[in-house]
């Protein structure tokens, strides 16, 4: 599992380098906010949550959601706790007038150019 765990570590700071290489400045991991964010921009107040397709079940179909069917009775429950919770936290952040980004795991790794652009026109947009 530790495995899973350090290749979502990894696509967070794909997207964390690249939008500092881009000139943007944020907070990580910030525990003020429901959830923890993995990225916050506090002016703006946006929030990006970037997740692993496995942990937070992602429903793409993706290699990166793939699991055996023991591991799905074995995680399941755990995982759709996880994905409860996440919705819940994005209505909180909603509710106190934030704007929240979720990025998925097989986007970054599929399409990060293309996820990239789109993170930078909408922090551009809301500037
Ligand atoms: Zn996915």
């Amino acid at each position: 599992m530790s495995h899973i765990k350090s290749k979502n570590t990894s696509i967070e700071m794909m997207v964390r380098r690249r939008l500092f290489a881009m000139g943007y400045r944020y907070r990580v991991n910030y525990k003020a906010l429901p959830g923890k964010p993995d990225i916050v921009f506090t002016k703006k107040k946006i929030a990006i949550f970037i997740h692993g397709c496995y942990w937070h079940g992602h429903d793409c179909g993706s290699r990166y959601a793939h699991t055996s069917q023991s591991n799905k009775t074995y995680w399941g429950p755990k995982i759709e706790r996880t994905k409860q919770r996440d919705q819940e936290h994005i209505k909180e952040l909603e509710a106190i007038g934030w704007k929240v980004i979720v990025i998925w795991e097989c986007e970054v790794r599929q399409d990060f150019e293309n996820i990239l652009s789109k993170i930078n026109a909408y922090l551009q947009k809301n500037d």
